[in-house]
């Protein structure tokens, strides 16, 4: 990932997708028209999710495989380490090498069911994301890449302990990190200084902006809930007058506002430095690509208005 960013031809910054496995055939074909897309604009890599406890497994291991075959993208595989015996986890990591895959962005996961509930490891499991990376480097020859969040992890003791998991992920291993996605710049900027005030050496790895132009008020914040990152009070009265009283949404004008913000911030991180732009996009690519756009990194879009 490190060398593919470095290598990137894209104007201005690289930019990278995240996809979530889909469920169905419609979600399905969504999803490679977005991967064809994105491949067309030069992505940098696509990141692939996993569902706490396995629950995507298969259908993970298909999209990266097909990414693989298909694609230019260099696919990353999620792959969270709750719900799973170490043993599982030696197996779907053998998988993934099997299918190609040799970048893994490892993550500890969510209680299934009910995110922001209480953690409980696996008996013959593993405690944390740092023990996933140290796996993943036993089994094979892998690249490893973490999760940081701007805003500290929601059960993080504190700021600064927060920073000592993730500089610990990195000193087992991990190239780079990916954020919990943020829309206060400043976030980014102080997690950035507090790994390279905690580690020069660790500091120097990526720190790649995890970013979602909003598109509806609805969705979110239903990530926002999951996740337990904040929408800033600005942007969420913003979206809230967007969205109007009605019993529907006016998701035109949302959409409008969620872009304009994302291509600002966008702005930002480019002049600060950003190595790279990793766009959650929920399987769709017309708001991406038009935030792209906006920043003078991809021509103008000329999807159909239907898609998001
Ligand atoms: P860890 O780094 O293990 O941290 C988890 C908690 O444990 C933190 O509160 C940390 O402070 C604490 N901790 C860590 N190490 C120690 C220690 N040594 N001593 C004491 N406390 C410690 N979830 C999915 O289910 N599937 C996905 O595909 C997925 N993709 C994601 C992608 C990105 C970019 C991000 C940011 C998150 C993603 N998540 C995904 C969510 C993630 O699994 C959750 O945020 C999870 O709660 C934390 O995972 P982690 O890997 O950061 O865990």
């Amino acid at each position: 990932i490190v060398d593919r960013i470095a290598a990137s031809t894209t104007p201005r910054v690289p930019f990278s997708v995240e996809f979530y496995p889909p469920r169905d055939e419609a979600a399905e074909e969504r999803l490679w028209r977005a991967a064809s897309v994105f491949s067309e604009l030069g992505a940098a890599f696509a990141s692939v999710t996993y569902g706490a406890g396995g629950s995507t497994r298969d259908r993970t291991v298909r999209v990266v495989e097909r990414i693989v075959r298909e694609t230019d993208i260099l696919p990353i595989a999620h792959l969270t380490a709750v719900g799973h015996t170490a043993d599982e986890l030696r197996e779907m990591i053998r998988m993934y090498g099997e299918v190609g895959v040799s970048n893994i962005l490892a993550l500890r996961g969510d209680p299934p069911g009910d995110p922001l509930g209480e953690w409980t490891a696996h008996p013959e499991g593993l405690r944390y994301a740092e023990e996933l990376v140290r796996l993943i480097h036993e089994v094979g020859n892998f690249h490893v890449g973490v999760a940081s969040f701007p805003e500290g992890h929601y059960r993080a003791r504190d700021l600064d302990h927060d920073t000592e998991v993730l500089v610990g992920k990195l000193r087992a291993g991990a190239e780079y990190s990916i954020t919990q996605m943020f829309w206060d710049i400043d976030d980014y900027l102080r997690l950035r200084d507090r790994v390279v005030a905690a580690d020069p050496e660790q500091g120097a790895k990526p720190i790649i902006p995890g970013l979602m132009p909003v598109t509806s008020l609805r969705v979110v914040r239903r990530m926002v809930e999951l996740s337990g990152c904040a929408l800033p009070e600005g942007l969420s009265e913003k979206l809230r007058l967007a969205a109007g009283d009605g019993p529907e949404e006016n998701r035109a004008a949302v959409r409008e506002v969620g872009i304009e913000f994302a291509t600002d911030l966008c702005e930002r991180l480019i002049a600060e430095g950003a190595p790279c732009l990793h766009f959650n996009t929920l399987n769709f690519s017309r708001a991406t690509h038009e935030v792209l756009a906006n920043l003078s990194m991809a021509p103008a879009s000329d999807v159909a208005a239907t898609s998001l």
